[in-house]
C-alpha cells in the first residue's frame, strides 16, 4: 500500500464535501471517491464512542489520493461527539431512528460501560428518520449507491453481518474478531437493519475495548487497505 510521508498525516490529502447539517449546525461531511461509489464506510454514529473516527480519520490520513471506489463519512453523529453522548443533541439514538419495518417508538436502553446494566435511556426519535443526521444519511446512501456499508461501533468487538459475506469474513480474518450474525440483542430502526431493506450488505465492525495505541497498529491498517480497496470489494 502505498503511504504519505509521516510528516504529512497531521492532515488530510483531500477535502470533504458536505452532505447536510446536524441539528447544531454542524456540517455533515463525506470524503467522496473518485469514482463510482462502491464502499461507503462511517463512524461516529454513536457519540460517546470517538475512537472510530480518530482511527477512520487517521487511516484516511495515510493515504495519498482519495479512494477509487470507497466513501467515508468520519462523524455521522457530530453533535454526539462534540458533547460526549451517545445520542445526537436532542437525545435520539441514531442508530434506533432508521424507518425500519420494525422501527418502535418505545425508550432505548444502553449499557453505559460494558459491566453496568442496559438501563440508560435515549429516545429512538419522534418518528421513524425524525433526525436530520439520519435523513442526510439515507440521502447520501441514495446519492452514492454503495454496494456496501461499513459502520464503525466499539467496544464490542466482534464483526457482525446476517449474510456472514466475503468481505465481513475478510474483516475478521484481518482483525481476529469473531464473524457474528447479530449483536445478541433486538435493534428495532437500527442502520443495520434498514440497509438489509434496502438490498445494501451492512457490515458492523465493533473495535475492542482498547487503548488509542492498539487501534492504530491493530485496526487502522485494516481501515486503510479498505479504503484502498482491500477486502476484495473493489
Ligand atoms: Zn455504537
Amino acid at each position: 500500500m502505498n503511504l504519505r510521508p509521516r510528516q504529512d498525516i497531521g492532515t488530510f490529502p483531500q477535502n470533504p464535501s458536505t452532505y447536510g447539517h446536524s441539528h447544531l449546525g454542524i456540517p455533515l461531511e463525506v470524503w467522496r471517491p473518485r469514482d463510482r461509489c462502491k464502499l461507503l464506510i462511517h463512524a461516529g454514529i454513536h457519540g460517546e464512542e470517538p475512537e472510530t473516527t480518530f482511527a477512520l480519520s487517521r487511516a484516511l490520513r495515510l493515504l495519498p489520493e482519495p479512494s477509487q471506489h470507497c466513501a467515508v463519512v468520519l462523524a455521522a453523529n457530530p453533535d454526539g461527539l462534540i458533547r460526549g453522548t451517545r445520542g445526537n443533541a436532542r437525545g435520539v439514538d441514531l442508530n434506533r431512528n432508521f424507518p425500519t419495518r420494525d422501527w418502535q417508538p418505545d425508550p432505548v436502553k444502553h449499557r453505559s460501560t460494558l459491566d453496568d446494566p442496559r438501563d440508560v435511556v435515549l429516545s429512538p426519535g419522534s418518528g421513524p428518520g425524525s433526525e436530520v443526521e439520519t435523513r442526510a444519511l439515507i440521502d447520501l446512501i441514495a446519492e452514492l449507491q454503495p454496494e456496501t456499508v461499513i459502520a464503525l461501533h466499539a467496544p464490542l468487538a466482534c464483526i457482525d453481518d446476517p449474510t456472514q459475506g466475503p468481505l465481513a469474513r475478510w474483516l475478521a480474518g484481518q482483525t481476529g474478531l469473531p464473524l457474528v450474525p447479530d449483536i445478541g440483542y433486538p435493534t428495532p430502526g437500527s442502520f443495520g437493519t434498514w440497509g438489509a431493506e434496502q438490498n445494501i450488505t451492512v457490515v458492523t465492525y465493533e473495535f475492542p475495548l482498547t487503548t488509542t495505541d492498539a487501534l492504530v497498529s491493530e485496526h487502522v491498517p485494516v481501515l486503510a487497505e479498505l479504503i484502498t480497496g482491500g477486502g476484495s470489494w473493489s
